[in-house]
């Protein structure tokens, strides 16, 4: 047999989408996939590996039935990952042919179990369940769940289904989770929302980078290639905290760790503004030549004077100059903004404070600086442009946009009058469930509500009050296990499409490999439903065809993609957006004009509030939950992957030595964390990179030790984030064996 040719593709997982060869091997044919397991992944000792960054060559030990691996990995020379990989992505070709993998559709059975079922038989009790749903209930009790890792194409066709095969604006995804407080940020300041609105590449030229509430160096490891320079002159700047790998690149020279108490993000950001205004370091010109709104911001930040910033959030007032200072030194700065700042109730008010920052210090739209936000799931860029968040069309156009609507309409076919309006964030959607009025069936695509959401026992109770959930997955992920139906699904190396990188790159995923034959792509799932529903429009199930009808539809968007195909992308060209026809593409943003229709920037004052509930009582922690290196989102896949499961097979709760010693905690004890939503088990980690007052939980892992079990589902009123990052616990040791 000849094998394959070799598919230059990118890895499944973040949004560095660190570029990647599969190298097919000759004469492997496709592993017939076993019975599908509904067990947890096993749980084996726990150990810490050391950080991983490496260019190679690695054979995935993918196990088939001749014992033979079907896939070569290699890292491919790219700007974004310089040919390197992180441990995640010279693993990712493990999962498959994972034995966890679904090979045919599953229904659940009355006796809670899960039998295969024909594509026939499941589509059409699906079709006739949803039609009936909409009949008795209106087509608003059904809802649809997507995700940040669909490719453009899918998250694409997922808005265009629920809006006219199903009729319902009851459409979000789990983007809402990560990216839509610095989204509407960006939206408001700038007039649009591209994370990094420069190349990734640009930051190597920088002297001076702040990164706020990210830890890249384990989230995305090849990303910290691009801070080099800042290093090299002392000019890297964290806040976090916690002391991360990434506050570790600032050791020894390299520059400086900020870390406040965690939820005083916007008040240090206010306080840096100050000392801005105060010592006169603002870009004058620019501010009248490309802003509106400076004399309110300076007006609001006169009452964040550097001692009282100190107090609130235990940074010292030298480093706060210091920061100010170094930032205002005109040799290139970048402001970079991660999930830790804002995935807080203020989420959205402390991306603008960010930004505001920003743009005192005259750095967005000039050659060599700016202020981005870094994207992390592998699509959450492209996924949030076009048309699976409640209030959007594509191209990211507003749904209550009567101009929009039409546009819109046209392409798909259909009359504006019949789309539905705005739906539901997602946090709304999943609290509507089993409420008067709610969603009672539901579709998830690629996503696992169960770990990732928060407030995970109101989530479960709410999927277990519908009438109907099918979720797309390729493993029985928690979610998946809750279905009535189970669908099987192509991963990465399997199927062709596009993705957008966290610097707004527009890239190309190519199959390398055929999926197992009971196993299908979720365009045709749609495209085999809108038919059963006698859906208006055509639904595609070619990747090519359907990115083509999204660059239409995405035409004289903010996002408009209407001078890319295929064909494009596959020449090599660097593809960034918006690329209207005609055009090469935008690889910097904001250079003349901002979005807006003055082309200004909008600085919009923004002042602290109450967090929802009380922090720092007496006999409670804060807990702030983040990533492992080992680990991608709800762990669903990484948790199956045998290299990265044995290195972090657990949960561990990071605690100060003099905490601990006061709870009466060592390493390795077992410990609970608990509040009124719920209460996790989890290995106690006992290490001075944590502030006395602060416990941290990976949120990577399910069951009794999953961290949103803690979380609350207080929302940012504008963007919809959660609460993720400030909840107040209790901890105890648990006096009983551990066997871990
Ligand atoms: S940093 Fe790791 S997980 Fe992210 S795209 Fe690169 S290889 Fe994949």
């Amino acid at each position: 047999m000849t094998p394959a040719p070799a598919a230059a593709t990118h890895c499944p997982y973040c949004a560095l989408q660190c570029a990647m060869t599969l190298t097919p091997s000759a004469a492997v044919p496709v592993r017939p996939l076993a019975a599908p397991s509904v067990t947890a992944p096993s749980v084996t000792a726990l150990s810490v590996t050391a950080l991983s960054v490496t260019a190679l060559s690695v054979t995935a030990p993918s196990v088939v039935s001749s014992g033979e691996p079907r896939v070569t990995v290699s890292g491919r020379d790219f700007p974004t990952n310089r040919g390197g990989l992180c441990k995640k992505g010279w693993t990712s070709t493990v999962l498959l042919d994972s034995p966890d993998r679904i090979a045919e559709p599953m229904r659940r059975g009355a006796d809670g179990t899960f039998s295969p079922v024909s594509w026939v038989d499941a589509l059409d009790d699906i079709a006739e369940r949803l039609r009936r749903g909409r009949a008795e209930h209106g087509a608003d009790s059904v809802g649809v769940f997507g995700g940040g890792g669909l490719t453009n194409e899918k998250a694409y066709q997922l808005g265009k289904f629920a809006r006219i095969a199903l009729g319902t604006s009851r459409i979000d995804y789990n983007g809402r989770f990560c990216m839509s407080s610095a989204a509407a940020a960006g939206n408001r300041a700038f007039g649009v929302d591209r994370g990094l609105p420069f190349p990734l590449a640009a930051l190597g030229s920088a002297e001076t980078i702040l990164v706020l509430g990210s830890n890249v160096a384990e989230t995305m490891p090849p990303f910290i290639a691009h801070l080099e320079k800042a290093r090299a002159n002392g000019g890297l700047v964290v806040v976090d905290p916690r002391r991360t790998a990434t506050v570790r690149l600032t050791e020894n020279g390299g520059g400086t760790h900020l870390q406040p108490t965690p939820g005083s993000d916007l008040v240090l950001l206010l306080g840096l503004t100050h000392i801005v205004i105060a010592e006169k370091l603002v870009d004058e010109r620019f501010l009248r030549e490309r802003t509106v709104g400076f004399d309110a911001l300076a007006r609001s930040v006169g009452a964040w004077w550097p001692q009282r910033v100190q107090s609130v959030t235990g940074v010292p007032v030298h480093q706060l100059r210091e920061v100010a200072r170094r930032l205002a030194s005109g040799r290139g700065s970048y402001i970079l903004t991660g999930r830790g700042v804002e995935q807080h109730v203020d989420g959205t008010d402390t991306a603008t404070a960010a930004i505001n920052l920003a743009l005192v210090l005259g750095l967005p739209g000039t050659p060599h600086s700016g202020y981005g936000t870094l994207t992390g799931q592998g699509n959450g860029q492209g996924g949030r442009e076009h048309g699976q968040k409640a209030d959007q069309l594509p191209g990211y156009r507003k749904i209550v946009d009567p101009a929009a609507r039409a546009h819109v309409a046209a392409v798909w076919g259909v009359d504006p009058d019949d789309l539905p309006g705005a739906g539901l964030p997602a946090v709304e959607l999943l609290n509507s469930f089993g409420q008067p009025g709610g969603v009672r069936s539901l579709l998830v695509h690629g996503s696992n509500v169960v770990v990732s959401a928060p407030n995970v026992n109101r989530v479960r109770a709410g999927l277990a009050a519908l009438d109907l959930l099918v979720v797309c997955d390729f493993f029985f992920s928690e979610t998946a296990s809750l279905a009535d139906y189970v669908l099987p699904v192509t991963q990465w190396a399997e199927e062709e499409g596009t993705m957008t990188s966290l610097e707004g790159r527009v890239i190309r995923r190519r199959k390398a490999l055929d999926a197992p034959s009971g196993v299908r792509n979720e365009l045709w799932i749609m495209r085999e439903l809108a038919r059963r529903l006698e859906s208006p429009g055509v639904f595609s199930e070619s990747p090519a065809e359907v990115f083509d009808e999204l660059a239409r539809a995405s035409e004289g968007g903010l996002a408009d993609y209407s001078g890319i195909d295929y064909a494009l992308l596959d020449s090599g060209a660097p593809v960034y957006w918006p690329y209207p026809a005609g055009s090469n593409g935008t690889p910097r943003l904001f250079q003349a004009a901002f979005a807006h229709p003055d082309g200004l920037a909008r600085i919009v004052p923004v002042t602290p509030r109450p967090a929802p509930e009380p922090l720092n009582t007496p006999g409670s922690l804060t807990l702030i939950t983040g990533r492992l290196l080992e680990h991608y989102q709800s762990g669903a896949q990484t948790r199956r992957v045998p290299e990265l499961n044995d290195a972090k097979p657990h949960a561990r709760a990071e605690l100060h030595p003099t905490t601990a010693a006061s709870l009466g905690v060592a390493d390795g004890d077992l410990v609970e964390l608990g509040n009124s939503r719920g209460s996790v088990r989890a290995i106690a980690l006992v290490t001075a990179t944590i502030r006395p007052d602060t416990v941290f939980l990976p949120f990577h892992f399910a069951g009794s030790e999953c961290a949103n079990l803690l979380t609350q589902d207080a929302t940012d009123p504008i963007s919809g984030m959660p609460e993720f990052k400030t909840t107040a616990v209790t901890v105890r040791a648990v006096r009983e064996e551990v066997t871990a």
